[in-house]
């Protein structure tokens, strides 16, 4: 049988895929923008659970393509267990096409890019990165554990071995004050790293971490305003120049004010020409009440 310690969170893109908790919540757990495994401890599942829950999925679902490996950070498990891990999973599901989890910049920078490369050749073929921001400041201010030089690092680490990412930012992170800086170095660290997708969220921040996210950010935080927001998307796409090839470039989460589709740059000034029409008719954009994060 599969059982879940719920929360359970995965990537939009993987609504078909089989989701096996591979880790429960997140082993660095502080983000203080981020609520979703704030009611979990960080624990790593046994070989024989995991065993059992791929052997039951492949008698009830033998034509399996996808996994994606939950909870938070499933990349911090040693790469000798996750190698184990993915062998069952491709002996278990003839079909298996791909495995994907969320990966931390961290947990990148603590693999060699020789542990990276045997990890994709078992299999291992997308990572999800939430870089969040490119400002140094901002990144500092959300207690993120993470340098613009670690995540740049990182992510072409895990890129050479042959891993594709799809990286997240946070539109509206730094608030009023860094809205400028937190657009424009993200952008740069998005171009050094030229990820297959990027997508970009919009703070919400949730009861559970708002005080703390306030007492760390260290200054008053002013919150955008959703046509302040489109000013710091149209920043973002305005500064994003591929060092090589096309980013596929999505700001149609749950949480965004509109959904947008571009890819970069080929798309920059269809883009931008849509950003200034929403500007202008903000009432097309989705009411707060019906936007998560
Ligand atoms: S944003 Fe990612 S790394 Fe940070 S606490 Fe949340 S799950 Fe963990």
């Amino acid at each position: 049988m599969l059982t879940y310690i719920e929360p359970l969170y995965r990537p939009p893109s993987e609504a078909d895929s089989l989701i096996l908790q591979v880790t429960i919540g997140c082993s660095y757990n502080r983000c203080s923008f981020c609520s979703m495994y704030r009611s979990k401890r960080y624990e790593e599942r046994s070989w024989d659970e995991l065993k059992a829950e791929i052997d039951y999925v492949a008698e009830e679902y033998p034509s399996t393509r996808r996994v994606f490996l939950a909870d938070g950070d499933a990349l911090n498990i040693n790469t000798e267990y996750m190698l184990k891990i993915l062998d069952h999973l491709y002996r278990s599901f003839p079909k298996l096409e791909r495995v994907s989890c969320y990966a931390m910049p961290k947990n990148l920078l603590q693999k060699s890019k020789q542990e990276l490369v045997a990890l994709r050749d078992a299999g291992l073929k997308l990572l999800y990165i939430g870089i969040e921001s490119g400002s140094d400041t901002v990144l500092r201010k959300v207690t993120k554990g993470a340098t613009s030089k670690g995540i740049i690092d990182g992510c072409l680490k895990a890129k050479s071995a042959g891993i594709q990412l799809s990286c997240m930012l946070i539109l509206g992170l730094g608030g009023r004050r860094y809205s400028m800086e937190h657009a424009i170095a993200s952008a740069r660290v998005v171009s050094a790293i030229v990820p297959e997708y990027l997508a970009a969220l919009t703070l919400l921040l949730d009861d559970v971490v708002r005080d703390e996210f306030m007492s760390k950010f260290g200054e008053p935080f002013e919150p955008l305003s959703d046509v302040e927001v489109l000013d710091e998307l149209k920043m973002l796409v305005e500064h994003i120049e591929p060092r090589e090839g096309k980013i596929i470039f999505r700001a149609n989460h749950a949480s965004n004010p509109y959904p947008i589709k571009a890819v970069l740059p080929d798309d920059r000034a269809r883009t931008i020409a849509l950003i200034d029409e929403l500007k202008a008719r903000p009432d097309r954009l989705k009411p707060s009440y019906l936007r998560r994060f």
